[in-house]
C-alpha cells in the first residue's frame, strides 16, 4: 500500500508525533521559521539555552556540579561558551567511567532514550538522552533534511550497514503510516543487492537518496558499471568521511549535489550543508562548538583543532565541553545564503586517525588520501593504515590506469608527507571493507602509545 506523499507529511507525520508526546515537528517548525533571524537574535536565544544547561547540569548532575566548582564557575553567570574554558575538557573515558554521575539526578534512567557508540574503536559506549531533547534533534534533522530539496512525507531510499527492521507490531505499524525509507545493505553490496534496490527505487520513486559517504560513492561506481541509471532529487551524506573525489563521482552519476552531513550519537547534529554547499551550518541553535589548540586555547578560523560540542537540548545527560574525537576547521565568513549559523568549513578526520610523522607531529591521512585520489590516475579507493611510525601500509583498489609511475609517485608522496624514509607497503584489494557498524575508515593510525586525547 501506498499513501500519498502529502498525507503522510500533514496527517500521519503529526499523528505519531502527538501519540508519542515527541517536540520533533514542533521543533522542525520552529528553527523553520527562525532560520533566517539575524545573528544577534540568534545569540540571545543561544545565551539562554546555555544558561538554562549548565545551571540544570550543575543542579542535577554530581559530576558537572564538581566540575563547576573546582573551576570556580558560577553557573548563574554563563552566556557564552568562553565563560566555560575552565571547564576540564569531557572525554569518552569520562563518559565510560562516570555515567551514573553525569546522568542527571532529575531524569529517571527508565524514560531516558539509549544508545551505544564506538563500534569503530572496538570499546562500546552508552550514551543517553531525554525524550524532549530526542525530539528536538529529530526536529534539527528534519530540518537539515529539507536543505537537500526532501520534503516531509517524500520516501527515501538509504544505503546503511544493518539497517533497522520493523520487528515489533509498533514498528511496523510506523513503518507503513510513516517511516518511508527502503535499503540497500552496505553489509552485503553486490550487483543482486545494488538491481533489488534499483527496482525498488523505480517503483517507490522516492526524493532523497541518503547513507554513509563511502556507500554512496560504492553505489554510484556500480550504477554506472551496471547501465542503470537513478535520479534522485536530493542526496545526504551522514558521514565525515566524504571524500573530494568520492563526491565529485556521486554528483556526476547522480546529478544531483551532495549535502554533507556532520553528527554523532553523542550530541545528536552537529552540522550540515545548506544548499549552496560552501561548508557546514554548525546546529547552533542546539549545539556550541569549539575548535580547540592542543594547548586548549581556540583555533582561528581555517586552523586545524580538536571538536568540542556543548549540546544546549539534552537535560537527561548534560555533555558540556564533550570532546567529539574528531578534529576540523572552522570558516572564515558567513553562508551566502543568508543563514546565522556559522560554517565548519571542514571535518578533518578522527583525532585518533591523524597519521605520526617522523618528527612527531600529526598529519591528517585524510587529507594525505584525498590529495592522492586527486592526483594520481589509476586508484579507485585508497586506506592507509599505520603501525609504527617507521612503516606505512596502503590498501589500494587499483583502476584503469594504474602503472609503475604512480606506484612510485604514490610511495614518495607519503614518504615525502610523513618525513625518516618509512617504508611504505602496498597491498592490492578488489575492496576496502566496512567496520561493523557498516561506516568506513580510510585512515587508521594503531601507533602505540600516542596521546590522542581522548
Ligand atoms: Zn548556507
Amino acid at each position: 500500500m501506498r499513501f500519498p506523499d502529502w498525507m503522510v507529511g500533514r496527517l500521519f507525520e503529526p499523528a505519531w508525533d502527538f501519540y508519542e508526546g515527541s517536540v520533533r515537528l514542533r521543533t522542525y517548525r520552529e528553527l523553520a521559521r527562525h532560520q533566517f533571524d539575524a545573528p544577534a537574535v540568534l545569540e540571545v536565544r543561544r545565551q539562554e539555552r546555555l544558561n538554562a544547561l549548565v545551571r540544570h547540569a550543575a543542579a542535577a548532575s554530581p559530576f558537572h556540579r564538581r566540575r563547576l566548582e573546582v573551576a570556580g564557575i558560577d553557573p548563574a553567570t554563563v552566556r557564552s561558551i568562553s565563560d566555560l574554558g575552565n571547564l576540564p575538557l569531557l572525554t569518552k573515558a569520562d563518559v565510560r567511567g562516570s555515567i551514573e554521575e553525569i546522568l542527571a539526578a532529575s531524569h529517571p534512567r527508565a524514560n531516558l532514550v539509549s544508545a551505544k557508540t564506538g563500534g569503530s574503536t572496538g570499546t562500546a559506549m552508552h550514551v543517553f538522552c531525554d525524550w524532549r531533547g530526542f525530539g528536538m534533534r529529530q526536529g534539527a534533522a528534519l530540518l537539515a533534511d529539507t536543505w537537500s530539496g526532501w520534503r516531509l512525507g517524500q520516501p527515501m531510499g538509504a544505503v546503511w550497514g544493518n539497517p533497522p527492521r520493523a520487528d515489533t507490531f509498533r514498528r511496523r505499524l510506523r513503518r507503513v503510516l510513516k517511516d518511508r525509507f527502503f535499503y540497500l545493505d552496505t553489509m552485503r553490496l553486490d550487483g543482486a543487492a545494488v538491481r533489488e534496490f534499483a527496482a525498488r527505487w523505480r517503483h517507490l520513486r522516492p526524493s532523497l537518496l541518503y547513507g554513509h559517504a563511502h556507500s554512496l560513492y560504492l553505489l554510484a561506481t556500480m550504477l554506472e558499471e551496471m547501465g542503470e541509471v537513478l535520479r534522485p532529487r536530493a542526496i545526504v551524506a551522514t558521514s565525515m568521511m566524504l571524500l573530494q573525489p568520492e563526491r565529485n563521482i556521486i554528483e556526476r552519476v547522480f546529478a544531483v549535489p551532495v549535502t554533507n552531513r556532520y553528527g554523532c550519537e553523542e550530541v545528536g547534529l552537529i552540522a550540515c550543508e545548506c544548499e549552496r554547499h560552501v561548508g557546514l551550518h554548525i546546529n547552533a541553535e542546539h549545539v556550541a562548538l569549539e575548535v580547540l589548540r592542543d594547548d586548549g586555547t581556540p583555533c582561528d578560523p581555517g586552523e586545524d583543532g580538536r571538536i568540542v560540542v556543548t549540546e544546549f537540548v539534552n537535560f537527561g545527560m548534560p555533555m558540556l565541553r564533550y570532546e567529539v574525537g574528531d578534529r576540523g576547521v572552522l570558516h572564515d565568513r558567513p553562508c551566502p545564503c543568508g543563514r546565522p549559523h556559522p560554517l565548519l568549513r571542514t571535518v578533518t578526520g578522527r583525532t585518533a586517525d591523524f597519521l605520526v610523522a617522523a618528527d612527531g607531529s600529526r598529519v591528517a591521512g585524510i587529507s594525505l588520501i584525498e590529495n592522492t585520489l586527486t592526483r594520481y590516475p589509476g586508484i579507485a579507493q585508497l586506506q592507509v593504515v599505520q603501525e609504527d611510525v617507521g612503516r606505512i601500509d596502503l590498501n589500494v583498489v587499483r583502476a584503469a590506469g594504474w602503472d609503475e609511475a604512480v606506484e612510485k609517485a604514490l610511495v614518495l608522496a607519503f614518504r615525502e608527507s610523513l618525513g625518516g624514509d618509512p617504508s611504505v607497503i602496498l597491498h592490492f584489494r578488489d575492496a576496502i571493507p566496512p567496520e561493523p557498524n557498516g561506516k568506513y575508515r580510510f585512515s587508521i593510525c594503531r601507533v602505540p602509545g600516542v596521546r590522542t586525547g581522548v
